[in-house]
Parts: C-alpha cells; structure tokens; sequence
C-alpha cells in the first residue's frame, strides 16, 4: 500500500469514487435492463399467447353456440328459422375470424399442426353443419340423424381439437412464465454479484485511502508533538509524492528551523554576544554541577573571578566600541590559556570574567591564574593604539573556601576584591578577608550586619524647580552609621556592595524604606517625588520591575512620583538587559533619569532611544560654571539637546547665586546642591520644606 503514498490524494478518492460510481451505474443498468427484458417477455405473454387462449375460447364458444342453434332449427316453423340463419352465420364468422387471427398470430408456427388439425376439423364440421341444415330446410327424417352421426361428432372433434389447442396454449405460457422467472433469478443473481462487488470495491478502496491518510498522519501529529516537547531528532515518518508528503516535508523543515533558532536562543541566553563565551548564567550552572561531581567525587573545584582594572577609563576616552573591542581581545587571551575542555572561561559582568576548573585545588588555581596574568602583560592593540590591560583574581576553592556555588562565587569575589584593592595580581580567598579588607574597610559579613542590624539610614536632598523656586522632589541617598566608624559615606562602600553583588539587597533597602517614607509623607500632605539611585546589577537583573512593583503596591506609594535614576556606564554594561528593565518600568508609569551625565560615553543619540525623562548635569561641570567657560559650553550646549529630546534637566551641585542664576538663565529645569541644602535625614528634610517654601522668593540667599 505503500506506492499509495505517491499518488496524491485527491486522486486516490476521485479513483476510488468514480470506481464505486461506476459499478453502481453498472448495477443500475443492469436492473434497468432485466426489468426491461422481463417487461417484454410479460409483454408477449400477455399479447400473445394469452391473446390465443383468448382466440380459441372464443372458436369454442361460438362453435357450441352454433351447434345449439342448429339444435333449435329442429323445433322451429320455416319463417322463425330465418333469424337463427343469421345468428349461426354470425357464429361461424367469430369462430372462423378466430381461428384465422390463431393461424396468422405470431407463435402460429409452435402450434401448427393441431391448427391444422381445427381448421380441418372445422372445416369437417362446416360441411356436415351445412348438410344437416339442407336436410333441415328439405324437412326430411334424415336431418335428424345427419346431426347426431355426422355433425355433433365434428363439432366434437373440432372442440377437442380447440382444447388441445387450449391445453397447448397454456403449456405455451407456463413455459414462457417460468423463463420469465428464470430470468428473474438469473438477474436478480447478476445485480446483487454486482452490488456486492461494488460495496466490496467500496470498502476496499475506503479502508486502503483512509488508512494511507490516517496512518502518515497520526506519524505526523506525532513529529508534531515530539517538536513541541523539544525532541528534534525523532523519526520523520515516509514521506510520498501526496500532500500527506508535501505536509511532511514543511513539517521537517519547521523542525529544522525551531530547532536551529533554539540552539541560538540556548546559545543567546548561556552565551555573552560579544565575546561568544558563556555568561552568568552557564557559569553558575556549570560550577553548580562541579561542586556536586566534587561532593561525589571527593575532589577539589576552584573558581577563579577576573575584574579588570580601569576598564571605564577605556571606555569613558576611547568609546564604548573600542571598550568592546578590548572585551574581546581580552577574552582570546584569557581562551588562549584555559585550554582544557573540561573548564570553562566566562563573561559574568561588564568587565568581569570567571574561569571554572572543575578537579583543580587551590594550588594549581594559583598556576592558571599566574599564566592568566601574564597572558594579558603584553599590550593590546586597539584600533593602531597599544593598551596596557591589567586585571586582578579572585580565587576561591572547594571546599576549604565553601560548600555552595554561590558561597564560593562570593569569596572568589572578595578575594578578586582584595587584590584589586592592594595591586596584587591574584589573591587566594582567607576567611580573614571576609572580616576585614586592605582598606580596613569592613566587608561582606559587616554589610549584612549593617542591614540587619539597621545601620543603614536615608538622606533626602532637594530638586528645585528653577522657574518657580519650589521643591517638589528630593534624591535619596543613602548613609552608613558604623557602629564604632561613624557615618560612611556610599563612596566608600556602594562600589564593594557593586562588585559582589550586595547592592541588589541594598537597593530593595532603599527602595523599600524611601518609598514608605514618602508615603507617609503623601499622608501628611506633602506630595513629594523621590528618585532613588539604581546600580548595573540592579539593571541586569530580571528581577527589578516586579520588585519596584511590590514595592509600590506595599506602601501604597503613587508610582508616577517615583524616579530612577541610572548611570550611563551602567546601561552601557549590558545595554540588552538594561533596555529591557528600563522599557518594563518605564511602561509601568516609573520616571527614569540619566545620572551623572557627562561622565560616561555621553552618546545622545544613544539617550534617544531610551525611555527616559530627565537628565542630571553631573556636578563636576556644574560647581564650577560660573568660572570655567568651557563647563559653560557643555552645560549650555547639553541642555539644548535634552530640552530638543523633551528631557528634563536637572544640574546637579550648584554650590552658589551666581551658578544658580546662569543656570535659570540657560533654561534649565530644575537644580540640586548644597546651595539649597545638604542632603538631610527625613525628619530634618520635611522640617526645611516647611521653612523654605520657595528659594526665588530670596534671592539675597548667602552662598555656602
Ligand atoms: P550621586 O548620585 O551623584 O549623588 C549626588 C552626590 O552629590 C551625593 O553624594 C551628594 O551628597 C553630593 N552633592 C549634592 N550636592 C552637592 C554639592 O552642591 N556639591 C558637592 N560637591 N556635592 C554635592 P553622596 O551622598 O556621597 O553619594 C555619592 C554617590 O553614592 C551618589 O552619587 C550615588 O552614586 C551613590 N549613592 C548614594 N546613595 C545611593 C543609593 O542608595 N544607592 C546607590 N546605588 N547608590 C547610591
Ligand atoms: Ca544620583
Ligand atoms: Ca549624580
């Protein structure tokens, strides 16, 4: 059944129907045909033979009838005799009518001689008929005897004959009702063989077509689900020359296709694009499963964590593009080292890359991460410049530095962090190094503490607005009150939170905690927008929309007085992820502001496609305006185009008079800086907003 499959479809059911259709057309004929050949054959019995049977009762009738008459001529006088001439005369001619239409009639022939036998019969009796009536009219004695001797055994003869004839006739037209009957059976035989044969035909061809489609197509749906349950390598079911095949075929080319965009998308989501090495992701996956096998194994895993050093500054002077170049170099080198497949070199970070070795201990860590060094000592040449790159290494190994992926992650981070801090190269993780860093400055464990311990607390510093001197929105920025170091300022530890990861719980601390201060706020009456600052690992992560969305929800702070305000160096990180965060909380009714602009890469054209709505002036161009003409240029020239984009523009340390009336005079929107106020914890804050409603009512106010 096989060939069916190269047949097309519509084909197979047009052949199998019209085959059907024809023996059915067969078997109506046929019927048609038998009834008309039976109709025929009833047709000739009744027009001929019965026509006889007809025709010899009649000869008998009227022979009798004359015989009788002549019987009656005996009894009458001369002249009543008369009448009854007539009547016998008439007599005869039915009688001899019907035996000459018996003699003409079409079946003549089968009964000839027993009609010969009539005619000659009547014939006989005719002339003793006449002879006796002579007798009759002469009146003599001799007619009497004449019609018992002669004439009444001659009508006997020719009655007798008449019913041969009659018996003949009807032996005749039995014969031809039992052929009739024949024919009827033998057709009735002929059509039902037929109509069977049809149905059988029927059946035959139904099963055969349905089972050639309904076979490849259960195969088909079942190709089908196996793409949708992500198996891309079961069997493809035969495919014919039919649509069943044309089918088929699309569906193993759909197949292809899913399955080479998932490899990408698998690929996208476990790869970094631009060094074409696993990300984050990948990584932790693999060192997850390397500490696993190390448990069952009884080995050591060692994760290496890679920072490069000045890495913005590349990026700020020669461009993000050559920024990404240098990414790329650096990742060739770090490949052209960690040779063995079993380990893996990673992209995690901006600039941060990891190296997994999943057997190595510590020792031999420190071997890779020496080679590691003095791949990157020779310069890289970046577009016809030489770069000196340098990087610190961060080492952690299983399990004298921890147990977990992540534990080991954290440590190698610190480490990474130490070395970074003394210029050493690499460093080892110690567990002192969790207690306190080159700096003295306490590390990871005491950030914890800070949180839960609550040695955190929130500054608020005002945004004025410059055309009409009130403040309706503050920054929030936070402080560290150390227990026994006093007040930290965020320099000194946001950028170690940054780099190991601690700020995303930082960030939901503030955001948490402004949100519900301001809420109070709301309460009381004082309708006041907060812009809370946002770091790269914030952005990066998936996470921060719904969270900024529970918050919002939990304190019942109004979303579209919540600004967020992010560096451009933090977009540029990771510009895919971050766009993505930004649209979901732009979309969410959540404000966002570019900070510190003028830093960074500073590529309007790449501000435009952002869904942001105001711009900070860093205050490195703004503390100075009154006396550097240059700073007067950028500030002048940055707000144009922000203003040309529709952004708001807020300059950020304005410090005197003089910088805020240039400001005004340039058309910016709103300013932030000492000037107006230090940043102040809450109570402080809301009491100042109370004494200082507006600041242009002053404009005598002294510079600070
Ligand atoms: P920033 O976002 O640029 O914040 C403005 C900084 O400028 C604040 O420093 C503020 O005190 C200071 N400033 C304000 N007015 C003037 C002025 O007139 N003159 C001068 N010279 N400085 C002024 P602060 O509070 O030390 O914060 C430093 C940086 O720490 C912030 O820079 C921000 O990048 C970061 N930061 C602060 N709080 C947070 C936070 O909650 N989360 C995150 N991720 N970063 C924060
Ligand atoms: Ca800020
Ligand atoms: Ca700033």
């Amino acid at each position: 059944m096989r060939f069916l499959s190269n047949v097309p479809i519509a084909i197979r059911l047009a052949g199998a129907f019209s085959a059907v259709l024809a023996l059915l057309g067969a078997v109506i004929l046929l019927g048609l045909n038998q009834i008309d050949r039976i109709g025929e054959s009833s047709r000739q019995l009744a027009s001929t033979s019965l026509q006889n049977v007809i025709l010899v009762h009649n000869a008998q009738g009227a022979a009798q009838a004359g015989a009788s008459l002549l019987h009656s001529l005996f009894l009458l006088d001369r002249e009543k005799r008369i009448p009854v001439y007539a009547r016998i005369d008439q007599n005869a001619r039915i009688r001899d009518t019907a035996i000459s239409e018996l003699l003409v009639s079409s079946d003549a022939t089968k009964f000839r001689p027993t009609l010969m036998r009539v005619v000659k019969a009547r014939d006989a009796f005719v002339v003793a008929f006449n002879q006796t009536v002579d007798e009759v009219e002469m009146e003599s004695g001799v007619a009497r005897w004449l019609m018992l001797s002669k004439t009444m055994p001659a009508l006997q003869t020719m009655l007798d004959d008449l019913d041969e004839l009659v018996q003949l006739q009807s032996q005749y037209a039995n014969e031809m009702i039992q052929g009739i009957q024949t024919q009827q059976s033998a057709g009735r035989q002929r059509i039902l063989l037929l109509g069977l044969a049809s149905l059988l035909v029927a059946c035959v061809s139904a099963f055969a077509i349905t089972r050639s489609i309904s076979r490849p197509l259960a195969q088909t749906a079942k190709l089908a689900r196996d793409v949708a349950a992500g198996n891309f390598d079961g069997e493809i079911p035969k495919a014919g020359r039919d649509e069943m095949g044309v089918l088929i075929r699309a569906l193993d080319e759909m197949r292809g296709g899913i399955a080479a965009r998932e490899r990408r998308i698998v690929e996208l989501a476990y790869h970094d694009v631009l060094t074409g090495l696993p990300n984050r992701t990948l990584f932790s996956d693999r060192l997850q499963q390397a500490v696993k096998a190390a448990v069952r194994g009884n080995h050591a895993v060692s994760v290496i964590v890679m920072d490069l050093d000045r890495f913005k500054q590349v990026n700020d002077v020669l461009g993000h593009p050559v920024g990404d170049e240098l990414l790329g170099k650096v990742a060739d080198r770090l490949r052209s080292v960690v040779l063995r497949d079993s380990d893996t070199v990673a992209r995690i970070g901006g600039d941060e890359f990891a190296v997994l070795l999943p057997t190595q201990t510590g020792a031999e860590a420190i071997i890779v991460a020496k080679r590691l060094l003095a791949a990157l000592e020779e310069p890289i040449s970046l577009q016809g410049q030489l770069v000196d790159v340098s990087a610190s290494f961060g080492l952690a190994s299983f399990p004298e530095h921890g147990h977990e992926a992540a534990e080991l992650m954290s440590r190698a981070d610190i480490a990474m962090y130490v070395a970074k801090q003394a210029g050493s190269g690499y460093v080892l993780f110690e567990s002192n190094q969790e207690r306190s860093s080159e700096h003295g400055l306490t590390l990871l464990s005491d950030l914890r503490h800070a949180l839960e311990n609550n040695e955190f607390l929130l500054n608020f510093q005002p945004k004025m607005r410059l055309g009409s001197g009130v403040c309706n929105s503050a920054e929030v920025l936070i402080r560290w009150k150390h227990p026994t170091r006093g007040l930290i300022p965020p320099d000194q530890f946001i950028p170690f939170a940054e780099q190991t990861g601690f700020i995303k719980s930082i960030t939901r601390w503030v955001l948490e905690n402004a949100c519900k201060q301001a809420a109070a706020w709301h309460a009381q009456g004082l309708p006041l927008a907060i812009n809370v600052n946002i770091s790269t690992r914030d952005l990066v992560s998936h996470d921060l929309p719904s969270f900024v969305a529970e918050i919002l929800q939990q304190t019942g702070f109004p979303t579209e007085l919540l600004c967020l305000e992010i560096t451009e160096s933090a977009i540029m990180d990771d510009p895919v992820h971050a766009l993505a965060s930004l649209t979901r909380l732009n979309a969410m009714g959540v404000k966002l502001s570019i900070d510190d602009f003028g830093t960074g890469y500073s590529s309007l054209a790449y501000l435009k496609k952002l869904p942001v709505q105001e711009l900070k002036i860093d205050r490195s161009f703004v503390m100075n305006l009154d006396a550097d003409a240059g700073d007067e240029v950028i500030v002048r020239s940055t707000i144009e185009l922000a203003h040309n984009m529709g952004l708001n523009v807020v300059a950020e340390g304005v410090e005197n008079a003089r910088v805020l009336q240039q400001l005004t005079e340039l058309g910016c929107n709103e300013a932030q800086g000492y000037f107006f106020s230090r940043p102040l914890p809450a109570q402080e804050f809301s009491a100042w907003l109370k004494a200082v409603p507006s600041f242009l009512a002053q404009p005598a106010h002294a510079d600070t």
